[in-house]
């Protein structure tokens, strides 16, 4: 018989991507089969590689697109086919997830499985949302309990019990059912101000936090038309929520921003947007590849000058393509455009000789010319895109210097099959003359008065510009000033 596969079991946390388990990203990167849930956060979702399948089992309250027995099977049949299979489920396996039913057929037909928890969002949704779940002044337990009722039944739930113990209570899956969970804990007996939180969407950048009193969470809950998924946490640790919020005073929380870059940079951009509490979506509007180019006249010129950690990346393509490696730079001197190129060079084990005051290729240009760095009797090499702009030729000819323009890789804009909705959007960023093109490209006869962009330094402000955007510059030409910039127009 053929090797059977195993089974793990895996928390995928409350959304927030962060807190995943290190041993959940290392199953999910080992995976052949991801069975997964609704629950399941977006970014989680994007560490699946790429070769892996993905069956999605997700299902809605009172509506089981794929039955809990067939779950079960699936588990089964993927495994019996030898794979790896990661079941992956939103929080925590075993907290009101059904992760006890799907390992009882794997153990009856003898297949391996591993459980790895996961932090649950009954605990990480109060957290985001200012609320410690447990607090010495105020409780001594914690109680998680379901509000969901079986289709067409009374919750069953023993409220008396509830209100003597006296501790926290977290309500998962009872958005619908609030109004009965309050009205049955005020009859057996709780204070009508007891105080109360809803958390929806908790640990997610378009988390939602309502603190209330037991005598008006209904009503709170149909005003903001909470929708699942939520918590509803009731006991006093919740009269702490509003002086301990700090998920939802995050600088850039509830903003949307849309990011153009190419995929395989956007992360920094993306990453320190997220950590500000920012809400993004990559729309990558241009590619970079390298090209081989016609001649790399490298032992002539004595300087090279890079204008983007993309040329980096495809010089050293190049250089191994020739056979070549490092040594084949010795004794030439290295100019670079800016920080993010300076530290592509260091990568590769190189310092950097120069570099502009102000981060643009002009300045380069500029300030090689002004300081002396280069001069007539050295010999340039650019190292640059297929659609580098003029102005650091006109520079370098201008003062006599001689130099190639070596195209070492392309630029192409990306064609899009769903346009991002605009007025959803509070900011665009925009990280290069071509990221602008493309995006403009991108959208044919779209109108941009007012759309807010963020643009990288004022080259790329004044090719916005020229499409109506609203342009807001960076003070220099680096992803940090960029979201300084947003964070200062809030
Ligand atoms: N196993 C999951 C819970 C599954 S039951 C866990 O440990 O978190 C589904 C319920 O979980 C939802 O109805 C909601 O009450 C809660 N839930 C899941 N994710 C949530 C989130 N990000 N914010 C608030 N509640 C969430």
């Amino acid at each position: 018989m053929d090797k059977k596969g195993k089974v793990f079991l895996v928390g995928a946390g409350p959304g927030d991507v962060e807190l995943l388990t290190l041993k959940a990203e290392r199953l999910i990167k080992e995976a052949d089969v991801v069975v997964f849930d609704r629950l399941v956060g977006e970014k989680v979702m994007d560490l699946i590689p790429e070769g892996c399948e993905k069956i999605d089992v997700g299902k809605n309250v009172g509506d089981h697109p794929v039955p809990q027995h067939e779950i079960n099977k699936i588990l089964l049949r993927e495994a019996l086919k030898g794979k790896n299979v990661v079941r992956l489920k939103g929080g925590d396996p075993f907290v009101f997830g059904r992760g006890g039913e799907e390992l009882e057929l794997l153990s009856e037909e003898k297949v391996n499985f591993q459980v790895v928890p996961g932090i649950t969002s009954s605990i990480a949704a109060a957290a985001y949302g200012g609320i410690p779940v447990t607090h010495r002044d105020f409780c001594s337990s914690l109680h998680i309990i379901t509000g969901h009722a079986k289709a067409g039944a009374e919750l069953s739930i023993d409220f008396p019990a509830l209100v003597r113990l006296n501790g926290t209570l977290v309500f998962m899956m009872s958005v619908a059912n609030v109004g009965a969970i309050a009205k049955g804990l005020m009859e057996a007996g709780m204070a009508k101000d007891m105080p109360c939180a809803i958390v929806e969407n908790g640990t997610r950048l378009n988390q939602r936090r309502f603190v209330s009193d037991l005598d008006n969470i209904e009503e709170t809950v149909k005003i903001n038309q909470v929708k699942s998924p939520a918590v509803i946490l009731v006991g006093k640790v919740c009269s702490l929520a509003d002086k301990f919020t700090w998920f939802d005073e995050l600088p850039l929380k509830g903003k949307k921003i849309l990011i153009t870059q190419p995929q395989k940079k956007a992360s920094k951009l993306e990453e320190q947007l997220r950590a500000l509490g920012a809400e993004t979506k990559l729309y990558p509007c241009i590619k970079t590849e390298y090209i081989r180019p016609v001649a790399v006249p490298l032992e002539e010129n004595q300087i090279l000058v890079f204008t983007s950690a993309e040329g980096v990346h495809s010089f050293f393509n190049w250089l191994d393509e020739a056979g070549l490696d490092s040594r084949a730079l010795a004794g030439k001197k290295i100019a670079c455009v800016g920080p993010a190129t300076k530290k592509t060079l260091k990568d590769y084990g190189l310092n950097c000789d120069f570099m502009p005051t102000e981060y643009y290729g002009e300045t380069l240009g500029k300030e090689m010319v002004e300081t002396g760095f280069a001069d007539r009797d050295t010999k340039v090499l650019l190292l640059r895109a297929n659609i580098g702009s003029e102005e650091i030729l006109e520079i370098l000819e201008n003062a006599s210097i001689p130099f190639t323009d070596c195209k070492i890789y392309k630029t192409e804009y990306i064609k899009h099959e769903n346009m991002p909705e605009f007025s959803n959007w509070d900011y665009i960023t925009f990280t290069s003359k071509s990221t602008v093109e493309g995006f403009v490209k991108s959208m044919g006869q779209a109108d941009f008065e007012g759309v807010k962009a963020i643009c990288i330094g004022r080259k790329t402000a004044e090719i916005a510009a020229e499409f109506n955007f609203q342009t807001l510059v960076s003070k220099s030409a680096t992803i940090e000033s960029m979201v300084e910039r947003i964070v200062e127009d809030i």
